[in-house]
């Protein structure tokens, strides 16, 4: 087995496929994508690039009616001559664009039976269904990205909407992940400016997990952060040239959005690419499912959104001496039940997922000052300042205020102070409501800044 050192120079790339220990938590990881390409015409490529990593001739491409306009059509053209070939193209159910449905999977499910893999042609709602459905089947899945808009290209989890209830469910990660520049830098620009916000979650998640880490014992590994910094060095303050669709800067986000996909799976969890930040989006998805709506905006760009909060809750703590964290927290009481009661008839649901993380929230005020010093250093030390973060997504025009979104002040309210509540993961959205943090963003809130 290969060992690998702290200070050494970490190639991902050459760790695909291969279990190995890890310097920084001591575990052995394993990450089972077998193939990453990034390159100009990959799409000609794609029949040689597979030969490999498919057993069997028999493919089913997975698209919607725009990505097979995009680029499906090709990959049937280039796959035809050495595979039986087999499109699938959905079309939207009662809505205005296809989502990641379970109303799609029947139909899905019975073409892909008896295919010997999937060939998902599209962004998040196309690559989730697709690896939803070949890891039912137990068969492999290659992603062939039409925009680098999120990460879930390379995670191992696929995010489906089952009733009204947005889930997370494991599934096997993708064999491949084949990326033609050219067609992702001709990606709607909403959807490169909601990977590019998306992206930028990473920082504070990271800082998040090793928070709860330290209060809660859960295992901890800085691999996945100091993975996804390096290319997000390359992109990050250049999101002029992004909006300009410059393809080096957005096969660098490419980049840095699969190393985040893979993050999760050397972690296990999503915790290295969703903190509270997320939370936040998640909340906004959960309230329009409810009312029966369409989500408010692209999910990087409601995360966005999200990492401006987690940014100028962090800008307020790192300030705190750990008497004064004792003294706020002390001074706060919450009545949890009224503060739930927001959601009304799914109230259960919330509750259980809430119920989870009570036992941390109760010993916050033992636990918390004496850490204190220490998540100054190991946590707050991950993060960017708000200015920076405001001036990153400036400069890629993403949307900056709950209303550039759609979302209205009220709203707005509820996602700053409610949102801790629909998941059990603890968050830096848990410590400022329990310091009385929240206030003070929702002042901003009612000022206009946010
Ligand atoms: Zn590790
Ligand atoms: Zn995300």
């Amino acid at each position: 087995m290969w060992e690998m050192r702290i200070h050494d120079k970490i190639d991902i790339y050459s760790l695909l496929d291969r279990k190995f220990n890890c310097p920084f938590c001591e575990k052995e990881h394993y990450i089972p994508i077998k193939l990453i390409f990034i390159g100009k015409d990959a799409i000609s490529r794609i029949p040689y690039l597979i030969s490999t990593l498919v057993r069997g001739k028999r493919i089913l491409i997975l698209s919607d009616e725009i990505t097979y306009r995009v680029a499906g059509n090709k990959c049937e053209e280039v796959l035809r001559e050495d595979y039986q070939v087999t499109p699938l193209i959905l079309y939207p159910k009662g809505t205005k664009r296809v989502y990641a449905d379970e109303k799609y999977l029947p139909e899905i499910l019975a073409k892909a039976k008896n295919k010997d893999a999937i060939l998902t042609v599209g962004a998040g709602t196309i690559t989730d269904l697709g690896k939803y459905v070949a890891d039912s089947l137990k068969i492999p899945v290659i992603c062939f990205p039409t925009a680098p808009s999120m990460n879930a290209y390379t995670s191992g989890v696929a995010a489906l909407l089952m009733g009204r209830l947005k889930v997370t469910l494991p599934v096997q990660p993708t064999r491949a992940v084949i990326t033609d520049i050219t067609i992702i830098s001709q990606a709607p620009l909403d959807l490169i400016k909601a990977g590019f916000a998306d992206s930028l979650a990473k920082a504070f998640a990271n800082a998040d997990w090793r928070i709860s880490s330290l209060l809660t014992g859960e295992a901890f590994c800085l691999l996945p952060f100091k993975i996804a910094t390096e290319a997000e060095n390359k992109y990050i303050d250049k999101g002029d040239e992004l909006v300009q669709r410059d393809e080096r800067v957005i096969s660098s986000l490419m980049e840095g959005l699969n190393l985040g996909g893979i993050s999760m799976i050397i972690a296990g969890k999503s915790s290295p690419a969703s903190g509270g930040e997320h939370l936040i989006s998640h909340f906004l998805d959960m309230y329009a499912h409810f009312k029966g709506a369409e989500i408010f905006a692209y999910h990087g760009l409601q995360v966005g959104i999200g990492v401006i909060i987690s940014s100028l809750i962090y800008e307020k703590l790192k300030v705190l001496s750990s008497r004064e964290v004792r003294h706020l927290l002390s001074h706060r009481k919450i009545d949890y039940d009224k503060e739930m009661k927001f959601f009304g008839e799914h109230v259960p649901i919330v509750s259980k997922e809430f119920t989870k993380k009570l036992p941390v929230i109760k010993r916050l005020p033992e636990l918390l000052p004496s850490l204190w010093d220490r998540i100054k250093e190991e946590a707050f030390s991950l993060v960017y300042t708000h200015q920076q973060i405001v001036e990153f997504l400036s400069k890629a025009e993403c949307p900056l205020r709950f209303d550039d979104i759609g979302v209205n002040e009220e709203l707005a309210y509820h996602a700053i102070t409610k949102a801790r509540y629909i998941r059990g993961r603890f968050t830096i959205l848990d410590i400022a409501d329990e310091m009385g943090i929240l206030d003070e963003i929702v002042d901003k809130l009612h000022k206009g800044e946010i």
